[in-house]
């Protein structure tokens, strides 16, 4: 089955990336058909399309798509989309979109952002990367908080979600309490598909990822729509997922604050004690230093850390 339908008029894509689950999401209007997220490079041909002909539609349909965030997984298939869906108006956020547009300037300001802390990709993930993201594909605008989009008998609006990236957007639809969230809110990390902990979940920045959570609480959702988890359906779902997302953000917190020490530290030896508390981390390992690096912006802008530059040249942290 390449599609489920999660509401009468709200579809996921799922398929498997690599050992983890992965998923795209379609609102079916009777004027207008939304995807969220185009996926990696492929994924269009090789999900999207054989889901939409389920529900006898083809990517020709596709008027919207909404990129939730600037990571090759879920704008990669927008090359795609440009030559299979010509009616599909591509949007993101404003903050997002100069990375969404650009592998040179993604690969440098956020998959390179670890280089200047000596932390790195290995060259394998640096490869399969770049092929994932697809062609450059300039979009054709953006969405922005509290916009609606009126498909035609079905009405979402676009909601901020920062935190995993400084632009991440979902898409709400408030008569189901449907929140399609793809990766604002990543739980403890990764899983594969048999539910082993493998990745970390990156933020780039601790209050807006706690504000993201927070907002998503207070809208009261029936069920989140992810990127990589198994569907979370029902309050109580929703409630121990969001809980599970705000709990390692204070499980980090309190690890980054117990290395605070008097010999000041660079990221890494933060980013090792972070992976050997809440990981360890097989996949992707390296992304959690840009949430222990969030974390530590975070101690130093509360009073708790100083930073500064050592005689190496290296960005390091103390208690303040
Ligand atoms: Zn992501």
């Amino acid at each position: 089955m390449a599609i489920e339908q999660v509401q009468p008029l709200i579809f996921r894509v799922p398929s498997v990336l690599g050992p983890r689950r992965f998923a795209q999401w379609l609102v079916v209007g009777d004027e207008r058909l939304l995807l969220v997220d185009s996926g990696i490079d492929g994924t269009i041909a090789e999900h999207v399309t054989p889901a939409l002909q389920e529900i006898g539609r083809t990517p020709a349909d596709i008027t919207d798509v909404v990129v939730s965030h600037a990571d090759v997984d879920h704008y990669g298939g927008n090359g795609e989309l440009r030559r299979t869906a010509p009616r599909a108006r591509i949007r993101s956020s404003v903050e997002d979109r100069p990375w969404i547009e650009s592998w040179p300037v993604i690969s440098r300001e956020r998959y390179g952002w670890y280089r200047r802390h000596g932390l790195d990709y290995d060259e394998g993930t640096w490869q399969w990367l770049e092929q994932a993201a697809g062609p450059d594909t300039p979009l054709d605008g953006t969405v922005a908080d509290g916009e609606t989009i009126d498909l035609g008998g079905i009405t979402v609006e676009v909601v901020a979600l920062p935190g995993h990236s400084p632009g991440h957007i979902g898409v709400v639809h408030h008569e189901s309490g449907t929140l399609i969230v793809m990766d604002a809110v990543l739980e403890r990390g990764l899983y594969t598909t048999s539910d082993e902990l493998i990745s970390p979940p990156p933020y780039d920045s601790v209050e807006a990822y706690r504000g993201t959570i927070d907002r998503l609480r207070s809208l009261r959702p029936a069920r989140l729509g992810t990127s990589h988890y198994a569907p979370v359906e029902g309050g109580a779902a929703v409630t121990a997922f969001l809980d599970a997302s705000a709990a390692f953000v204070d499980d980090l917190d309190a690890v980054v604050d117990a290395e605070l020490g008097t010999a000041p530290a660079p990221l890494e030896h933060f980013w090792r004690a972070g992976d050997a508390a809440l990981g360890p981390f097989s996949e992707m390992a390296v992304e959690l230093a840009r949430s222990v690096g969030a974390h530590l912006d975070h101690a130093v802008a509360n009073g708790r850390a100083v930073t500064s530059v050592d005689a190496r040249g290296r960005q390091v942290w103390g208690a303040a």
